[in-house]
């Protein structure tokens, strides 16, 4: 089943500079931006820049730089924001939602990173 990109997706438009954003850092294949509704003190989103729907969509076809850089962007975020557990920071959770029951809203893939408080359980037990 061949994964299908909407380009008028909110994050391709952040991409292409038609809609702002609170970008932390920006390399030459990742974004990574302040969530416009944060839930936690630290709430950044990082995104590829290639037009990948789900975690695992991108995963299978990205390129091993787009891959690398993508990790490092992350590992990156963690340090700039102070969270690195290894690094006296305390520590964070990195959540991505994928389709329906993963109750993704964007369909542009993205990885959340939070931190700044205790954030709780990792998933709600019902619902
Ligand atoms: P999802 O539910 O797809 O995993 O998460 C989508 C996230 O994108 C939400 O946390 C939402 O607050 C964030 N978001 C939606 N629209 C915008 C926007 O225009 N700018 C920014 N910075 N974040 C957005």
């Amino acid at each position: 089943m061949p994964y299908v990109y909407d380009p008028q997706n909110i994050f391709a438009r952040i991409l292409r500079g038609e809609i702002p954003n609170r970008t932390v850092l920006e390399t030459a294949h990742s974004l990574a931006f302040h969530d416009i509704g944060p839930q936690a003190p630290v709430h950044v989103l990082v995104i590829p820049k290639g037009p990948y729907v789900t975690y695992d969509h991108f995963c299978r076809d990205a390129s091993d730089a787009e891959l690398a850089d993508f990790a490092r962007t992350v590992a990156r975020i963690c340090e700039m924001t102070g969270l690195q557990p290894g690094e006296g920071g305390l520590g964070f959770r990195a959540i991505t939602n994928a389709g329906e029951h993963g109750v993704q809203e964007v369909p542009h893939f993205h990885l959340h990173i939070l931190g700044g408080r205790p954030m709780g359980r990792m998933v709600a037990q019902s619902g």
